[in-house]
């Protein structure tokens, strides 16, 4: 029989996991991504990424399957055992590994990194990585097939998938059109070398301009993560370092030692949710498909959980493009991911608002989750699983 055929539009995270796990079912997968990069030499590189990601213990077992978890595991990672989340001191609600019996809840890993472990894996599986910059013309479907048409050039396979990102450009040609608003608030991310041993807790508070977090890396390196509106940020951005790191020590708890910055950047924060995850040939993972709250840092999760949803449904089928397969991936994954972005939501709003009976409420919620083992546990298992089941 033969191989079905796979383009993967988009080798970030989401789309290079999508590739080296239909690659591994026996498809013949090709990537298109317009910034490719070297995954040696990224693996290699002692530059730190600014953009780091709380991959959970779902998302670790996906990298294990995929051969990238022992790359990372030899190169930059940060287990971390505690999570904490908190308004006010003493309201503490604190998630520990020891609680559910595990060695850890997550990991906190440069996304460069992540995307390089899987790239190391192309190799391999014989997945072949186009180089297009330009832009797409159009998309082409018959009832067997779909082409990606870009200038004079033809790339036809039995599925596409736009792993894209965001600004999908797949999805608009496609006509799927999105749901959705940017938030009032920022995020800036900073990233400090810190003068103290390896950190294993994580923790966020709550601020009525917008959290702020940490987020430890491998040592001696630390994300802080600070939202509040563009504007803010947009001042703080061109703080000088020194500067910049007074506000730190003014607006965060104290950190364990001394810092120092390395740098930083402001992103702004999209909720999007497609309105629809396939068009005939073509499905969309990842970002293309829903951008959340960074808050309790799920985005990429979520895409690794369609990864493993969609390979799922495809695994045993014969036509893989075959538009009844892909209206089931969006069945399976549609309410899960509502799900996390309403959660995140009501974090949002919830926490930004300074009503008395509000503040007063989330304040005993804080408190009764935290000394009420069910309930804990059921919000530990949802963060580190990404699931309910
Ligand atoms: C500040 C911040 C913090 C975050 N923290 C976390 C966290 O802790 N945990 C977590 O799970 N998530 C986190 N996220 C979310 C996470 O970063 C995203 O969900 C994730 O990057 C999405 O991955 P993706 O592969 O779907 O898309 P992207 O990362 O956007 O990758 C898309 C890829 O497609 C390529 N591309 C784009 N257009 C084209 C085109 N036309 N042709 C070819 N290639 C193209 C791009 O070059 C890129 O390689 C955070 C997000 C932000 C903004």
């Amino acid at each position: 029989m033969q191989k079905n055929k796979v383009i993967v539009v988009g080798g970030g995270m989401v789309g290079a996991a999508m590739a080296v796990k239909l690659a591994q079912q026996g498809c013949d997968v090709r990537v298109i991504e317009q910034r490719p990069i070297n995954a040696e030499q990224v693996l290699q590189s002692e530059t730190i990424d600014i953009r780091v990601s709380a991959i959970n213990r779902f998302s670790e077992k996906l990298l294990d399957e995929l051969g990238a978890m022992p790359l990372l595991r030899a190169s930059r990672l940060a287990p971390y055992q505690q999570l904490e989340a908190f308004e006010r001191a003493g309201d503490n609600l604190l998630f520990d590994c020891n609680d559910i019996n595990t060695s850890h809840l997550g990991h906190l890993i440069e996304n460069k990194l992540i995307q390089a472990s899987l790239w190391q894996q192309f190799k391999q599986h014989n997945i072949d990585v186009l180089t297009i910059k330009s832009p797409i013309c159009a998309i082409e479907q018959t009832a067997q097939d779909i082409s990606l048409i870009y200038g004079e050039e033809r790339y036809s396979a039995n599925l596409v998938i736009a792993a894209d990102g965001g600004q999908s450009q797949l999805r608009a040609k496609a006509n799927i059109g999105v749901t959705g608003w940017q938030y009032q608030q920022h995020c800036m991310g900073v990233l400090i070398k810190m003068d103290a041993p390896q950190q294993i807790k994580t923790w966020q508070q709550f601020k009525p301009s917008g959290p702020v977090a940490f987020l430890p890396m491998q040592a001696p390196y630390a994300n802080l993560i600070w939202y509040d509106d563009a504007a803010k940020l947009q001042n703080l951005n061109k703080l000088t370092k020194e500067q910049l790191k007074q506000q730190i020590i003014e607006n965060f708890k104290p950190l364990a030692g001394d810092f120092e910055i390395v740098n930083q950047a402001v992103f702004p924060l999209a909720r999007q949710h497609a309105n629809k995850y396939s068009a005939g040939r073509l499905v969309l993972v990842g970002d293309a498909a829903h951008t959340i709250n960074p808050l309790a840092g799920q985005g990429v999760n979520l895409g690794f959980q369609d990864v493993a949803a969609l390979s799922d449904i495809l695994a045993s089928v014969d036509d893989i493009g075959n538009e009844s397969h892909l209206k089931h991936y969006e069945q399976t994954r549609r309410k899960a991911n509502l799900l996390m972005m309403s959660m995140m939501d009501a974090c949002y709003f919830g926490f930004s608002n300074q009503l008395t009976p509000l503040q007063w409420a989330r304040n005993r919620f804080l408190k009764i989750a935290n000394s009420t083992g069910p309930i804990k546990n059921w919000v530990l298992k949802y963060a580190i699983s990404g699931t309910l089941d």
